[in-house]
């Protein structure tokens, strides 16, 4: 008995132990893809970044994208450098899609002006859209493929994190002088097969670095016409070139407006460069290296496991009248609403017409923590201001809002642990200027008799301060429990939103946070604001929640996770229909007609063509779960005993003029078609043999009203893959169930 005891505690021991290690296991595997366009007489490449119409007459050096994936065992992430002006929200969407065995992907620009429009604003001429659409295309196809690559060679490393400062390799041409002169360095290094690192004796080569520097690459100007990664294909060279390892280069924090500075560049000679020399871009690129190589020399060990992250979305009021004329125009080329007053929601699809609205795009704000390393991901070009906080005090009264609250900086919103920031991280929006140094009319700041340059590349004056205040909730969302290694979910039809019998509530709000569930799908959330959904949410422990509508019979759903992509369909669906991505999922909350059963026949038609609308890899991560007042073909014979059903059904269809029955019958089709699509009934499958019957409707609350006989109306399909990660699903019935609604609720776990 003893040996045994002990055997079993060895092997608790173990498994905990690998599972354990598993998921602290870092790996890194890096690759690289060439992405310069082809140069044609009939197809100009239009050089972006300065004045229009820069056609590109040479190829000096290759634009590249450059890799690096790393895994901890469980997640992997992936990052990007492209030399590019600024890859679009988009884009990177797209490139997103392709690749769902990624599970966080930042592509950062580094905001090339020698390369390729990828934008759309600098074509032949000002009023013509610069991309060319098939480039664009093909980059995307490579990008993605670059990231496939560097999966497939993850293999096990350790890292070290270094910075190096140098501020003279910066110039500013923008009041007030702020800089981030800081050089940060992620370096890899290759574990021995019997997991011990290799000494850092200088013997042995890194297995790949990622760099973050902060300027513009312009050192070649407006006036060059070669195609060139400018500045940091010389940095990305001097270092490959030293340590003989893949180099990805990112930029960081460049708005406002950081670039190689005038008079720190000589040649052997003695003599000062100046931009627009291709001796000048290379000598800045290797100083560049050169700070670098401090960094690395600097580095210290730093556990980049386990990994975490958060993404939100934000829409930005557009009122750059350049910007929405470039939209209008079609120069611009992405989605934009009509400005909802409010960052976490978006309008209606903008149009011409909506001459005096105000016009909003989405963008996204990413926070990635890797062990003991934060990596933040910001959408355009930001002001060093609100890295560090040099903000110009006292404010200028002659600024357009002297008034306004300073912004939370990126050093105040991660203040514990080392970062890297990486700058047009999945999009480019332009520059996020502090609103407090918005100097667009006059008088202007610093007794100026024009405007400092920089409004005219910005959406508008909240740009930053609605974007600081989303990275901060996006860097809480980091300190939030993400998807562990089960997630439990509940679904319950409330009733009426608590209507009728308010009392039951404070019950069944206690009965819900005892579940400890993950995610919460609520129906007939009758008279609910989303205001008290989230009141409710936060009561058992739920952060974030989504309300389908505010009147007749509401949806709802409340999540430990962020709560993304919220579709809220109202058209086809008696009561609507929710669909939103919460941990690692995708859910629809269902609530069918109650009434009738061709509408559900319909409704269910429907509900499968908005899946097969979403990505393969969101189709396989789907979820239906809620009330969807049906009867599935598999419990006919309990359904059909004795015909007491059917006679309840002929009843209510004559008294209500309602269309319960089909012909006298009960219609399973709307069931049927989960079945026949291949979903599973979860909560049927995990039914033991000889187990009561899983009624979910309806339950000892209504025992005075003639209800007819106990029935599942409730229920939880999945996709065949989730399905067999099932661990358990149930319909919850018992006395104190049987109190709080007239619905019994489910519940289910699944291995994550
Ligand atoms: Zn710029």
């Amino acid at each position: 008995m003893k040996s045994h005891v002990l055997r079993l505690a060895l092997v608790f021991a173990i498994f905990f132990l690998s599972s354990h290690s598993r998921a602290a296991e870092l790996q890194v595997g890096f690759a690289k893809v060439d992405i310069t366009p082809i140069l044609a007489e009939d197809r100009p490449v239009w050089l972006a970044g300065y004045g229009q119409g820069r056609r590109a007459t040479a190829v000096h050096d290759s634009i590249m994208a450059r890799c690096a994936v790393l895994s901890d065992g469980t997640k992997t992430f992936a990052f990007v450098g492209a030399d590019l002006v600024g890859l679009q929200l988009p884009e990177a969407d797209a490139i997103r899609k392709e690749l769902p065995e990624i599970d966080h992907l930042i592509i950062g620009s580094s905001h090339n002006h020698e390369g390729p429009d990828v934008i759309g604003i600098w074509g032949r001429t000002p009023t013509q859209r610069g991309v060319d659409e098939k480039y664009l295309a093909e980059i995307m196809v490579k990008i993605a493929a670059c990231v496939r690559e560097a999966r497939t060679k993850l293999a096990p490393a350790a890292a070290s994190f270094g910075t190096a400062e140098d501020e003279s390799l910066l110039g500013d041409s923008r009041l007030p002088k702020a800089y981030d002169g800081i050089l940060r360095v992620l370096k890899f290094s290759d574990l021995d097969p019997d997991g011990v690192t290799e000494a850092d004796g200088g013997n042995k080569n890194p297995a790949g670095l990622i760099v973050q520097w902060n300027c513009h690459p312009e050192a070649m100007g407006s006036r060059n016409t070669e195609l060139t990664a400018d500045f940091p294909a010389a940095t990305v060279a001097a270092l490959k070139k030293k340590y003989a390892c893949p180099v990805v280069y990112l930029t960081g924090a460049v708005g406002g407006l950081m670039a190689p500075p005038d008079g720190r560049i000589h040649n052997a000679a003695g003599k000062e460069l100046k931009e627009g020399d291709f001796e000048y871009a290379r000598l800045y690129g290797e100083a560049v290296a050169a700070l670098a190589d401090q960094a690395i020399a600097a580095a210290k060990p730093l556990a980049l496991t386990p990994f975490k992250s958060s993404r939100r979305d934000v829409y930005l009021p557009v009122r750059n009248p350049y910007y929405r004329a470039a939209f209008t125009a079609g120069m611009l080329q992405r989605n934009s609403y009509v400005d909802s007053g409010d960052p976490a929601r978006h309008g209606k699809p903008f149009k011409i017409t909506d001459t005096f609205k105000t016009m909003s795009i989405r963008t996204e704000l990413n926070a990635l923590r890797l062990g003991g390393l934060d990596v933040i991901g910001i959408p355009g070009e930001l002001y060093p201001e609100l890295v560090y906080g040099k903000f110009q005090e006292p404010p200028d009264p002659a600024a357009d809002f002297p008034q306004a609250p300073l912004e939370k900086t990126v050093a105040d919103i991660f203040p514990d642990r080392p970062w890297m920031l990486i700058g047009l991280a999945n999009d480019e929006i332009g520059y996020i200027i502090p609103k407090r140094q918005w100097d667009n009319k006059k008088p202007y700041a610093y007794g100026r008799d024009k405007s400092q340059y920089g409004e005219m590349n910005s959406c508008s004056p909240e740009v930053a301060p609605i974007l600081m205040a989303a990275l901060e909730e996006t860097a809480k969302a980091l300190d939030e429990d993400q998807p562990g290694a089960t997630l439990r979910l509940l679904s319950h039809n409330v009733w009426y939103g608590f209507g009728k019998q308010p009392k039951r509530k404070a019950a069944w709000l206690k009965w819900v946070a005892a579940q400890q569930p993950d995610i919460v799908a609520l129906q007939e959330l009758n008279g609910y604001t989303a205001e008290q959904l989230d009141k409710d949410a936060a009561a058992w422990g739920h952060p974030h929640s989504a309300l389908l509508k505010e009147d007749g019979f509401p949806t709802g759903l409340s999540s430990r996770f962020p709560i993304t992509d919220v579709a809220r369909i109202l058209d086809g669906f008696h009561h609507g229909l929710l669909r939103c991505q919460t941990g690692g999922l995708t859910v629809y909350v269902i609530h069918f007609h109650p009434s009738d059963w061709s509408a559900r026949i319909r409704e269910a038609r429907l509900l499968l063509e908005d899946v097969a609308k979403l990505p393969p890899a969101e189709q396989k991560k789907v979820v239906f779960i809620g009330d969807f007042n049906g009867f599935s073909p598999d419990e006919r014979a309990h359904l059909e005993e004795g015909g007491e059903l059917a006679r309840f059904f002929t009843m209510l269809d004559k008294r209500n003029g309602s269309n319960n029955l089909n012909e006298g019958k009960l219609d399973y089709r709307g069931i049927q078609a989960f079945l026949g699509a291949g979903y599973d009934d979860v909560v049927h499958r995990q039914r033991q043999a000889g187990s009561p019957y899983p009624g979910t409707f309806p339950t000892e609350l209504r025992r005075e009203e003639e209800m007819g006989r106990d029935r599942r109306l409730d229920y939880v399909f999945l996709p065949a893959g989730l399905a067999a990660k099932v661990i358990s699903a149930e319909v919850v019935r018992d006395e104190v169930t049987a109190q709080l609604s007239d619905h019994y609720p489910i519940v289910l776990e699944l291995r994550n």
